[in-house]
């Protein structure tokens, strides 16, 4: 009995346990090492040897999955010269990545500056500004992050002495992060017992890195990505492939299987967590979890993975949250 219940605690919670205590460490220990929380309502129905957990990523410092590739970036930048207190860092991000590059770059006391598409939500604007960012507003009605990369590689191309630009789009950095990080904790927390992967593709590192180190340890693991149905979705952070600028880093060799899902499915996942888990997760956590339980739903036995790469919060204003 007491093995299980150490066993069941190192699971859940173990991973918390290696933060640093108070007064130890700096910002940037407190990312990564998120736990994994099981999902014990909306999984009834399911034969008692299928599992699905969600990797807490809301619960790095910035809020996101994104703490991870931004570290990995900014690191990156410093080691290879290319980032220092004369520089500013530069990229175009729909939110997530910029809250933790302003995070980052305020504590490394780096200039900041985000291109981001005009009608991103107000809450990320202003928590924006309060870090510290500078940001310039780009067209929505141009193609959302597509014309928010434009504008950055045009402002680079002119004054490439004065800005870093870590492209997330296209560094590996940003794959790597969860290579070396994300893919190892699931691996660790799941005691090697992970079957199946399900990530959502935004810039495709959270799925690329993850897939490839799980892939690595045990070549049997399914990965499965899985996309908006539609080029126009809510489903902020992803990206419909097939009409969007396909990400340099991406490796669609490595999902054994390819989902896509609508935003209504995901927005009334995103409640049902809500109100029958009491996770109060974002919109494309709760995509992960309607396409893991697809998945699930086929398996005798297994432990299926997914990822909540954001929390509720940060769509506190949109309406969906609402509806019945
Ligand atoms: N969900 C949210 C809320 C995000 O901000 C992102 C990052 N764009 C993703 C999912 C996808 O992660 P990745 O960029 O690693 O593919």
């Amino acid at each position: 009995m007491k093995l299980q219940y150490e066993r069941r605690w190192r699971e859940i919670v173990g991973p918390l346990e290696r933060r640093p205590a108070t007064g130890g460490g700096s910002l940037e220990c407190l990312i990564g090492n998120t736990p994994l929380v099981e999902l014990r309502s909306v999984t009834s129905g399911l034969p008692p040897g299928v599992r699905v957990f969600g990797k807490a990523e809301w619960t790095n410092p910035g809020g996101s999955v994104k703490d991870r590739a931004a570290r990995a970036m900014i690191r990156q930048g410093e080691r290879l010269g290319l980032l220092n207190r004369t520089k500013t860092l530069i990229d175009a991000t729909s939110g997530n990545t910029g809250i933790a590059y302003a995070m980052l770059c305020a504590a490394r006391g780096y200039r900041c500056t985000l291109a981001i598409p005009a009608n991103a939500g107000p809450e990320r604007k202003r928590m924006l500004a309060i870090l510290g960012a500078e940001l310039i507003l780009t067209d929505p009605l141009e193609g959302g992050t597509d014309e928010a990369q434009r504008v950055v590689r045009d402002i680079v191309a002119a004054r490439p002495d004065r800005y870093y630009y870590p492209d997330q789009y296209n560094n590996d950095a940003n794959w790597r992060a969860h290579y070396d990080g994300t893919g190892p904790e699931i691996w660790r927390q799941t005691l090697r017992g992970i079957t199946h992967f399900v990530a959502g593709l935004g810039t495709t590192g959270t799925f690329v890195g993850t897939a490839r180190k799980l892939k690595e340890l045990n070549g049997a693991i399914t990965c499965v990505s899985f996309q908006p149905d539609s080029p126009l979705h809510g489903l902020e952070g992803l990206k419909h492939l097939s009409t969007a600028r396909v990400p340099g880093i991406y490796d669609p060799s490595l999902a054994d299987r390819h989902e896509s899902i609508g935003t209504e499915e995901a927005y009334r996942m995103a409640r049902r967590l809500a109100r029958e888990e009491g996770l109060f997760v974002g919109v494309s956590a709760a995509a992960g979890v309607a396409v893991a339980l697809r998945i699930a739903s086929e398996l005798e036995q297994g432990t299926v993975v997914t990822i909540f790469p954001d929390g509720g919060n940060r769509y506190l204003a949109d309406r969906f949250w609402s509806a019945s």
